[in-house]
């Protein structure tokens, strides 16, 4: 087979790799059927433009040379080469995917790599590498083409007409609750109800216009159609992708071992109680082994935020998130809570006789039923009531990472 790996086309102002895939699926379907994945990478490098997605395209190995002149002429003509952060990459391979390809998609996952590692890798294996500027993008493009997708969702994304390009997107909202009524679980995070919000439509100039995201084609060619608009799209696509998938979390056994720019599951327990700083972010402390790390719920994960408030000092905690760069702070994607500590409080005592609470008789004096004045010595010790449960609590689909796997999916 022929892979075709694309990446850093876009900016912030405009443009999506995934509009050049469409594109390009569209052009070169008349060689071959042409397969698309949508590969989102480290979530946590600080030049990514939105959601660190790269794509490959995999068709037969025929016309090759004419695949490839549309392929760079398509990334030439609708990169956005004017904006300086924008350094596209393409790679060609055929055949079988090399073992290193594969680890590298992990690390490029899990680390950041440099643009020597991706082109040396690519030299010892005769992929062909063509670099736009600096050409980060081949980065991207060649964990795209070595990526493999053990578990796998996808996305059917509709792009709009280029006159529509920046223009606000009028979705049918109600059509939009009717489609998940009926389709989630199978298709995930077409809205936030809490915030009453629908998320299927992205918020910036780019060519998408929506996108859906589920556990198979067919569900998504369904919910699809029960999308209502005025706008008609471009065109639409499918991908196979590692999105909600989880692929980006690696589980360390000790704090030691956490690295920055990494996304890790981590067991420990709360050792300071959670606090909330300015901008309204929930930190608390959490030590296994010899160290300790602070996790962070920050504003735009909303009520999960209380979820994290209401740890206390001896809870044994799974965390869930990306890591600074810092390597001092856990940024909370998911809380799994393990062993909930048992807290007590001492409380007047209840009176034998009536069960009523008992009031103080004096300094030294012990305790006195009001009703039957029945005396008790000391004060007793009851257990709080904990307003948690031990299962996983996940920030709401609105704060999801695009690697985030939602709980519906477990
Ligand atoms: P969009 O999601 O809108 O397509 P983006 O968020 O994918 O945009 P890009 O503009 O593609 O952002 O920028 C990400 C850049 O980071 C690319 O050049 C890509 O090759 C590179 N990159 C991806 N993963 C890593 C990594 N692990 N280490 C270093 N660079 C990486």
């Amino acid at each position: 087979m022929f892979h075709i790996g694309v990446d850093d086309t876009d900016s912030k102002s405009g443009m999506c790799t995934t509009y050049i895939a469409a594109v390009l699926i569209k052009e070169l379907s008349k060689f071959s059927e042409v397969s698309a994945r949508l590969i989102r990478l480290n979530p946590n490098i600080e030049w990514k433009t939105r959601g660190n997605a790269s794509i490959c395209l995999v068709m037969e190995a025929k016309n090759e040379e004419k695949i490839k002149g549309i392929v760079l002429q398509k990334v030439k003509e609708l990169s956005v080469l004017e904006n300086e952060n924008t350094n596209p990459g393409v790679v060609f391979y055929r055949g079988e995917i090399p073992k290193e390809f594969n680890d590298f998609y992990y690390k490029c996952l899990h680390e950041i790599v440099t643009i020597r590692e991706a082109e040396e890798l690519a030299r010892k294996y005769d992929a062909e590498v063509h670099k736009f500027k600096s050409g980060r993008g081949i980065i991207g493009a060649l964990a795209a083409v070595g990526s493999d997708l053990k578990d796998h969702t996808y996305e059917i994304i509709a792009y709009r007409r280029k006159e529509n390009w920046g223009k606000e997107r009028n979705v049918d909202r109600a059509s939009v609750y009717q489609m998940d009524a009926k389709t989630f679980p199978l298709t995930f995070n077409n809205v936030d109800y809490a915030e009453d919000r629908i998320l299927i439509t992205p918020h910036s100039p780019c060519p998408v216009f929506f996108g859906i995201r589920g556990e198979h084609p067919e569900i998504l060619k369904q919910a699809y159609e029960m999308v209502r608009s005025e706008e008609k799209a471009d065109v639409v696509a499918i991908y196979e992708t590692n999105q909600g998938t989880d692929a980006h979390l690696e589980h360390v056994r000790k704090i030691s071992d956490i690295r920055a720019y990494s996304s890790v599951i981590l067991d420990g327990t709360v050792t300071r109680e959670p606090g909330i700083i300015t901008g309204g972010h929930v930190i608390f402390r959490l030590n296994n082994g010899g160290g300790s790390v602070d996790c962070a719920a920050y504003e735009p994960t909303r009520d999960f935020r209380w979820i994290a408030s209401k740890l206390r000092v001896g809870d044994v905690v799974r965390v869930y998130g990306g890591v600074r760069a810092d390597k001092l702070t856990v940024n909370l994607e998911k809380i799994e809570i393990l062993k909930l500590a048992k807290l007590w409080e001492e409380k007047n005592p209840l009176c034998k006789k009536c069960g009523k609470r008992m009031e103080s008789a004096g300094k030294d004096q012990g305790f006195r039923c009001r009703k039957c004045k029945t005396r008790l010595k000391g004060k007793i010790k009851e257990e709080i009531k904990r307003n948690l449960r031990e299962k996983i609590y996940q920030v709401p689909p609105g704060a999801m990472r695009h690697l985030g796997k939602p709980l519906v999916r477990f």
